[in-house]
């Protein structure tokens, strides 16, 4: 290959300010390092990390940045030392590493990696350094590992994960966050059983994702929260089985509705909207004595006070859900299986596609809940 080893100049959607339409511009995207690949991203679908990243002002904000974390790429290029993949095979890109060598990697109980432990960081996870460039020569900053709003990025070898070919890279990026956040927080945070029932609050990929999670592990009843009456009918293609509309609850709250309808709380409640206000709602919704309320949106500014008295007296578990407790090398070829073998419903979280010069439509989309998932190709050739 001809630009193995060098510099590429292609085009970016960089964000400058906070808030501000990207703007396509040339970048210059080094060669891989030791450890690292480059990848030609085919496409990304957007999150809503994507959107609160690009909104926030104040750090972890920092700009000029490429954002995008939810991604398929082909390798064009190995730094040294890379053995695990080659160029031209077809990979997901992913925002936590997986060394598989340090203790957490080895343990079946958690993903948070602590060889290269997660930050919301500006730079390459081993070097503390950025690929990217203007065309002034000036630093852009990377995007938790992926930044994946550039036709070629450079990514950790720990946090990329082959694929086989064949699966469609429109289906494929889901996997590179959304889904397998929202699918593992039910399958490997809360480990739904068969029969449960299950509350979400939320939902967006995320919580649809929990849905669907939920589905396949045998969760009988299933309950949608959603401000946003049109979620409900979507919610059905993924297992929801009942929705609430806060809005129409009067002065009942919502934990007292799910209370009702479960007969006594629900075994299991997913916070997937960002608010810290929702984190008492599903903790509160939850069934003393086992009820677990599990963490998975993400609430930059807020903390949380529960009283002791409480946590004592109602027994319940409140824990939080990274990258829903998914180890990417293993668990993402697991979930498309699942796909393949039509298990798991991936086609439709898809509901708008875009090419990469209308990426503010697809925020435009997300922003007014008009889109679940809106996938931005690289090049339309690939549609
Ligand atoms: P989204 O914008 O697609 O969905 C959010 C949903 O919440 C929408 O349907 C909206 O109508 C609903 N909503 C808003 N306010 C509400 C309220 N007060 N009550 C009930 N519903 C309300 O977002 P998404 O992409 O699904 O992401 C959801 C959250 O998950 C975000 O905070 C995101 O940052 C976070 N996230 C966490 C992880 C993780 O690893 N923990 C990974 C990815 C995303
Ligand atoms: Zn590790």
């Amino acid at each position: 290959m001809g630009s193995e080893g060098k510099p590429i100049r292609c085009r970016a959607a960089v964000c400058r300010r906070a808030g501000e339409r990207l703007e396509i511009e040339e970048v210059v995207v080094s060669p891989p390092r030791s450890r690292e690949v480059r990848l030609k991203i085919i496409c990304s679908s957007l999150c809503h990390s994507d959107l609160t990243f690009w909104k926030i002002t104040d750090p972890p904000a920092i700009f000029p940045r490429i954002l995008g974390h939810e991604a398929v790429g082909v390798v064009e290029s190995l730094g040294e030392d890379v053995n695990e993949v080659k160029e031209g095979d077809m990979v997901i890109p992913s925002l936590l590493s997986d060394c598989q060598e340090c203790k957490d990697c080895l343990s079946e109980k958690s993903n948070l990696c602590s060889k290269l432990p997660f930050k919301i960081s500006p730079w390459m996870p081993r070097d503390g350094t950025s690929r990217f460039t203007d065309a002034k020569g000036e630093t852009i900053h990377h995007f938790v590992n992926v930044s994946s709003f550039s036709e070629y990025t450079v990514v950790d070898v720990a946090h990329v994960t082959k694929i086989d070919s064949s699966v469609p890279p429109s289906k494929a990026c889901l996997l590179s966050c959304g889904v397998s956040t929202g699918f593992g927080a039910a399958w490997k945070s809360a480990k739904v059983e068969k029969g449960s029932s299950v509350a979400i609050f939320g939902l967006g990929a995320i919580g649809l994702a929990v849905a669907e999670g939920a589905r396949v592990c045998g969760a009988t009843k299933i309950i949608g929260v959603d401000l946003n009456p049109d979620k409900f009918e979507i919610g059905k293609k993924f297992g929801v089985t009942d929705f609430i509309n806060p809005e129409d609850c009067g002065d009942k709250p919502v934990s007292e509705v799910i209370a009702e309808m479960t007969d006594g709380g629900a075994d299991y409640c997913f916070e997937c909207v960002g608010l810290v206000s929702l984190v008492y709602e599903a903790y509160a919704s939850c069934r003393k004595g086992w009820g677990k309320a599990i963490v998975v949106g993400v609430d930059t500014k807020s903390y949380v006070s529960i009283s002791s008295y409480d946590i004592v007296h109602s027994g319940k578990v409140l824990m939080g859900s990274l990258f829903g407790n998914i180890k990417a090398k293993t668990d993402i070829p697991y979930l498309l299986k699942l796909y393949m073998e039509k298990e798991l419903n991936l086609d439709d979280f898809v509901t708008h596609e875009v090419a990469f010069e209308d990426i503010n439509k697809a925020f435009d989309l997300l922003q007014e809940g008009k889109s679940i998932r809106c996938v931005i190709w690289m090049d339309k050739a690939h549609r």
